[in-house]
């Protein structure tokens, strides 16, 4: 840090994103929940045709893409707001709707840049533990003042929670505001997004990244009542008008055009996570009920940062996070069949040396 760090940042703990080593070609990569399949044909051939026109700036407003999303989801252009990546909205709705005063409320194993999100904001928050078998208990955010932060599907557990329990939140208590963070929705979870209509206190935060093989663009979007939305733009034009480049946000309209690819590439990951979970199981993992593109293992046999360093060893990138709590645990990206039973066959061979 250097002399010239303004203090207010002194003590910010930086979020840390999983590895993206610069020799690639050595690791088969399941440690930072990316798609296997490339971003589709159409986006490709869009992104080529707009390097044309890069000496102009991008549409602040986005207009074709906040209309193609608000077609796809079936609410009006104004109920959508579009961002750098759904990190962006997140820490957009941070700004607007926490401080000292209302602290964010979210769950104590969840998505890792929530309390970033709150420190660099100065705003309060409070960690509301998973009951023991990491579900959350809706009821334990019902009667509590603050913004409530929900993943769901849950990461890095990958558990997901039924609407109606969500509802139940949002319900409760319609002078304060529930974001919901659908990253991983399209893999088997039920989205929030219909709710949106009838609560003016849920905001919905959804991605590119998972679903739409489209993590390096940067494109995410929020999905809430007109009201909502406009202090997300508030909050745009005061940082950066220009969030969304404008290759990325033609490359967004064509892959929401080809939603059937997105739709094929879902199945073939939620089969593949299948196939994977089952094969963990019969080795004696315990292996969390994900609804997400990654699932959440543990075994007795071996400990979370030995099974990581086991399986970096062997070529295969994993997730582990140090946290207590989960230290036992890993995360493991789901990737096509072929890294799969590459790291089912890997797995066998870590616990096969520790007979030896
Ligand atoms: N929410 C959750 C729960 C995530 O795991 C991630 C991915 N790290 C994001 C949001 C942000 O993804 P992106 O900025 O790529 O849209």
């Amino acid at each position: 840090m250097s002399r010239f760090f303004s203090k207010k940042y002194s003590m910010l703990e930086p979020y840390v994103p999983g590895e993206q080593p610069s020799d690639m070609d050595r690791y088969i990569k399941l440690n930072t929940n990316e798609s296997p399949f490339p971003p589709s044909d159409k986006a490709m051939a869009m992104a080529h045709s707009l390097t044309r026109s890069l000496q102009l700036y991008s549409d602040p407003d986005s207009v074709e893409l906040t209309k193609a999303l608000a077609k796809t989801y079936n609410v009006e252009p104004d109920m959508v707001a579009v961002s750098n990546g759904s990190d962006e909205i997140l820490n957009f709705a941070f700004m607007a709707y926490t401080d000292k005063e209302n602290p964010a409320l979210f769950a104590d194993i969840t998505y890792g840049f929530y309390p970033v999100f709150a420190q660099i904001n100065a705003s309060a928050y409070e960690l509301i533990p998973l009951r023991e078998d990491f579900s959350l208990c809706a009821d334990d955010y019902i009667g509590r003042r603050g913004t409530v932060f929900i993943a769901n599907p849950n990461a890095p557990t990958g558990m997901a929670l039924p609407v109606s329990e969500i509802e139940r939140i949002v319900k409760a208590d319609q002078d304060r505001i529930v974001v919901v963070d659908e990253a991983y929705v399209d893999f088997g979870a039920e989205s929030c997004v219909g709710l949106v209509r009838r609560y003016p206190n849920i905001l919905v935060c959804q991605t590119f990244s998972k679903s739409r093989s489209f993590a390096g663009g940067r494109l995410g979007y929020a999905i809430g009542s007109r009201e909502i939305i406009a202090d997300l733009n508030t909050i745009k034009y005061s940082t950066n008008p220009y969030n969304v480049n404008s290759m990325t946000s033609a490359m967004g309209v064509a892959i929401l055009a080809d939603e059937e690819y997105t739709r094929a590439n879902c199945r073939t990951i939620m089969d593949n996570r299948d196939f994977t979970v089952d094969g963990l199981r019969k080795m004696g993992f315990r292996v969390l009920d994900s609804r997400a593109n990654f699932i959440f293992v543990s075994s007795d046999r071996i400990g979370g940062g030995d099974f990581y360093r086991a399986m970096k060893e062997r070529g295969i990138l994993i997730r582990h996070f140090t946290r207590d709590r989960i230290a036992d645990w890993c995360r493991v990206s789901i990737g096509s069949r072929q890294s799969m039973e590459a790291f089912l066959r890997t797995t066998g061979d870590i616990l096969a040396a520790l007979d030896d």
